[in-house]
């Protein structure tokens, strides 16, 4: 009941989650599903500590990726990257813990995986900037926009992990 109205409240006043229940939005990108690193991505998260509150695979319409991606409009690439983002099946995700924004995009990598230190995961899974296998929110303000595109309120499930108190002090 109390996570429900604090979702309410967070939604209606765009204040979002913070501290240890901050959000963020991270996909599986088509290159990621088809070579079956969604089972090694998600180990990773949840083995860092972090909290899984939403997931779902879907194929995305061009018209929810040209919004996701609509800042990069006018970049050279945009057109490929949308034709790459559609061309099967992504999974979405929203994880909640302490510092997860910036965490989350360390664990992920540079932008450009011939950057990405060992460890990470484009380090670790790919090679070319244009198949980088996940996506994932580069700021909170981001992942609020991001998450209310991608997910309904309802497909975000508020649940106590019974192990939060040996990863928070
Ligand atoms: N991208 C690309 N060529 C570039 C830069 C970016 O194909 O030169 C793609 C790449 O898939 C990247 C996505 O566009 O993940 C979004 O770019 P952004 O700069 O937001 O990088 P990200 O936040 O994913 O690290
Ligand atoms: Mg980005």
């Amino acid at each position: 009941m109390i996570c429900l109205f604090l979702s309410i409240f967070a939604n209606i006043f765009q204040t979002g989650w913070t501290g240890v229940n901050e959000r963020t939005f991270l996909a599986v990108k088509p290159d990621g599903v088809q070579r079956k690193l969604v089972g090694e991505i998600v180990q990773r998260f949840e083995r860092k500590g972090f909290k899984l509150v939403g997931l779902k695979l879907m194929q995305a319409s061009e018209e929810l990726l040209r919004e996701h991606y609509s800042e990069l409009r006018s970049k050279p690439f945009f057109s490929g990257l949308i034709a790459y983002m559609s061309s099967g099946p992504v999974v979405a995700m929203v994880w909640q813990g302490l510092d997860v924004v910036k965490t989350a995009r360390k664990m992920l990598g540079e932008t450009n995986p011939a950057d990405s230190l060992p460890g990470t995961i484009r380090g670790d899974y790919c090679v070319e900037v244009g198949r980088n296998v996940i996506h994932g929110s580069d700021s909170v303000a981001s992942a609020q926009r991001e998450i209310s595109l991608w997910f309904r309120q309802n497909e975000l499930l508020c649940w106590e992990d019974n192990c939060s108190h040996w990863i928070y002090n």
